[in-house]
């Protein structure tokens, strides 16, 4: 199943999307919100729908819209990036490949929806950068969870882009927090697939795409870490909730990396986007934000 937020009426619904027909089946508004499906651990009805929707002229938001806490994130989750930043971390260079994921969180306030414009403000940065990343959304808490049981506590996977100020990220030295926080910076969804949905997870293929132009694509499968791997070492002694988010990093490609570098600019497209898991467009917008 795939489900999204959908504005219908004012108010936020669940919508059953069908990628093959091409529309959105809107549940009534008894049938709660997404993260009201996603906390309850079940899918949501299949119908009846207020109505269906052509899934081009439906305003989606982020799936996720009520948080219990920060985002969690992976960094340094495929090796190709890994390296591409070698030498050009200003002072955060790690001894060499870690042997467990390395974790940080996002504010909550980061995120916007699959349409929505992403904040850059020239006056707070001029580094603004994209990471397009695979997505979890747990759907079973605990605590300590083996790897093997892993898989039991995904609710499904979604898209998100972990954009970043990277003069800020640097700025604040020893952590990724700070530059990674920005307000209506990081879009999500376009709609969460279930489980069931994604086969082959460790086969998805990943793409940014900025201005038409592809900036990042690889498979899951160069992930250093797995899904898996990912929730087991996040839960040892931490419990997640059903609805807790966890991006699984970024692969090569990212525009602090290049040479010459890119960053974003107001009025950027940029396209976040998998095979199985839909797409975000997203408006760069100059936005004040101090
Ligand atoms: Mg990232």
């Amino acid at each position: 199943m795939r489900i999204a937020a959908v504005l219908h009426e004012d108010s936020w619904r669940i919508g059953v999307v069908t990628p093959e027909t091409g529309t959105v089946g809107i549940l009534p508004a008894s049938a709660g919100t997404v993260d009201d499906v996603v906390r309850s651990g079940n899918l949501p009805q299949p119908g009846p729908f207020d109505v269906v929707l052509d899934i081009e002229k439906a305003r989606f938001g982020a799936p996720i819209q009520r948080f219990t806490k920060n985002i969690f994130c992976v960094g340094w989750n495929y090796w190709e990036h890994f390296e591409e930043s070698a030498g050009k971390r200003e002072g955060q260079e790690p001894a060499g490949r870690p042997e467990h994921p390395t974790f940080f969180t996002k504010a909550p306030n980061t995120a916007i929806g699959p349409q929505d414009g992403i904040s850059v403000d020239s006056d707070l940065s001029r580094k603004w950068d994209y990471e397009a990343e695979v997505a979890i959304v747990i759907g079973k808490g605990g605590r300590s969870i083996p790897e093997a049981h892993a898989a039991q506590h995904i609710y499904g996977y979604m898209l998100a882009n972990d954009v970043s100020a990277r003069d800020i990220q640097r700025a604040h030295g020893g952590q990724w927090f700070k530059g990674k926080s920005i307000d209506k910076t990081m879009p999500m969804g376009p709609w969460i697939t279930t489980a069931d949905q994604i086969v082959a997870p460790r086969d998805i293929l990943l793409e940014c795409v900025l201005n038409g132009k592809v900036l990042q694509s690889a498979s899951t499968s160069l992930m250093a870490f797995s899904f898996a791997r990912i929730i087991s070492e996040l839960s040892l002694g931490l419990t997640l909730e059903p609805g807790d988010v966890i991006l699984t990093g970024t692969p090569a490609g990212i525009g602090n990396a290049r040479d010459p570098q890119v960053f974003l600019q107001p009025g950027d497209e940029l396209i976040t986007r998998a095979a199985g898991l839909g797409q975000l467009r997203n408006t760069v917008a100059s936005i004040a934000l101090v």
